[in-house]
């Protein structure tokens, strides 16, 4: 049995990002991922800390929170914030969908966490916050 968590609080300045990414990189090197997996891995959680940046504190700065699990061969990944929260979370996650008007963003960020990471669950309350849960069982490809 394999566990482990870390935890990393950010303020939400874009220039914290490649600091997340390299964290989150090195803390689950230990489980010996592919390189693909990495990148996913990493892609993923960069699309939910991007959003808590430009949307959830798009007002005002504030903390993000990234809490990562290892339990054998899975891995849990919590982005929180205390930002804007969303209104209609089934809405926010459709493809395309963005809230965005300044033609910057493309509306796909969730789209992305999904399709890089096994199942992703998103709870928000409006003016309270939002918390995007990922999950993926790593070393699937390797029979
Ligand atoms: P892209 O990610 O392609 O640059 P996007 O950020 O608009 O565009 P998604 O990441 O899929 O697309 O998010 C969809 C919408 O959900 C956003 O436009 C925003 O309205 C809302 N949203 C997502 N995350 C948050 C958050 N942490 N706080 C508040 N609103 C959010
Ligand atoms: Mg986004």
């Amino acid at each position: 049995m394999r566990e482990n968590e870390a935890k990393i609080e950010i303020i939400s300045k874009s220039e914290n990002e490649a600091f997340v990414r390299a964290a989150v990189s090195a803390f689950f090197m230990q489980l010996d991922p592919t390189i693909e997996e990495i990148s996913d891995i990493k892609t993923a959680v960069s699309e939910a800390v991007t959003n808590s940046i430009v949307h959830g504190y798009a007002e005002k700065k504030g903390k993000i929170y990234i809490d990562l699990y290892i339990k054998d061969d899975k891995i849990k990944i919590v982005v929180k914030d205390n930002g804007c929260g969303i209104l209609n979370v089934k809405e926010a996650m459709q493809p395309l969908f963005t809230t965005n008007t300044d033609g910057e963003r493309s509306g796909m960020g969730f789209t992305v966490m999904e399709t890089f990471m096994d199942n992703i669950s998103v709870h928000s309350i409006v003016d309270v916050g939002t918390k995007v849960t990922m999950e993926k069982t790593l070393g699937k490809n390797m029979l």
